[in-house]
């Protein structure tokens, strides 16, 4: 039997790189988009060239003001992917969907803070609650959450941002520790400086100073972390859970 795993943020940067990854591996992988339509269908064709599973994209979107009931949108589409690919449970689910909003706290407007939370901490949790209840019925499954080096460390004008990665860092290892007797692991990737769209508006000076607090001097590749969501959804990783993985070569703030 195909295992399979749901993407969430799965059209661009880190999420995109998880869908191929995972594809080239032989895997069902459904994943989600929220503007980008076509960057989904053409990532859609890659995924089902690279391998021999079958593909899903759905529209989800987090935001918390978009959707009187985020949580019935994700786990719609959950249902419609496990239909879609004839399984009861998703062997991997990646909460990766997330947005960035850096700024001074104080010129923040408080939509932009329940946007900020909402998406990222909030549109994790239920995408995690969504998918669980099959998990425990089948008694396996694996959950990745995406949290990054800000939930562990400081960054100016990053408050609220940090806030939703350690919120998530808090949430993953609970979890792991609440569903771990039913057979299901849970994980937290902390990514350091991922060259991805999220850092597009970085000016050069940013840049190199980013570069700088990176002792592997380099940015890391949206590739750097599906590896390591490849691999914790494996055999090799059957007994790790509850951890928190930085991969953010060796970030020093
Ligand atoms: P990108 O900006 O490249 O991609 C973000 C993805 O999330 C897209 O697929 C996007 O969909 C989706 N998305 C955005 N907003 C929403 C929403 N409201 N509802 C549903 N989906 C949404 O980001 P990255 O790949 O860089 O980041 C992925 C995750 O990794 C995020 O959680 C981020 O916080 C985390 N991370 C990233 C780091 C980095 O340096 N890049 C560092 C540490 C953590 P669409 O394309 O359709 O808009």
């Amino acid at each position: 039997m195909k295992k399979s795993v749901f993407i969430t943020g799965g059209s661009r940067g880190i999420g995109a790189a998880c869908v191929k990854r995972f594809a080239e591996a032989g895997w069902n992988v459904a994943f989600t988009y929220k503007e980008q339509e076509d960057a989904a269908s053409q990532l859609l064709k890659d995924a089902e060239a690279l391998g021999d599973g079958l593909a899903v994209s759905i529209r989800v979107d987090l935001t918390p003001s978009a959707s009187k009931d985020v949580y019935e949108g994700v786990a719609a589409a959950i249902k419609n992917a496990k239909t879609y690919f004839g399984i009861k449970a998703f062997d991997t689910v990646i909460c990766n969907a997330g947005i960035g909003i850096s700024n001074l706290i104080t010129d923040m407007s408080a939509e932009e803070v329940e946007e900020l939370i909402g998406i990222n901490l909030t549109g994790s949790i239920l995408t995690a609650k969504a998918a669980l209840p099959d998990m425990l019925g089948e008694k396996s499954g694996n959950i990745i959450i995406m949290s990054s080096i800000l939930g562990r460390r400081a960054g100016s004008c990053e408050a609220v941002y940090s806030a939703s990665k350690a919120g998530l860092i808090g949430f993953g290892r609970s979890l792991a520790a609440e569903v771990g007797p039913s057979g299901i692991r849970v994980n937290v990737i902390a990514p350091g400086v991922i060259d991805t769209d999220m850092c597009a508006n970085f000016d050069e000076e940013t840049r190199k100073i980013l570069r700088g607090e990176t002792p592997l001097d380099r940015f890391g590749v949206a590739e750097d972390i599906a590896g390591m969501a490849l691999f914790l959804s494996g055999d090799d990783a059957s007994f790790i859970t509850g951890q928190v993985i930085g991969i953010d070569g060796g970030f020093k703030i």
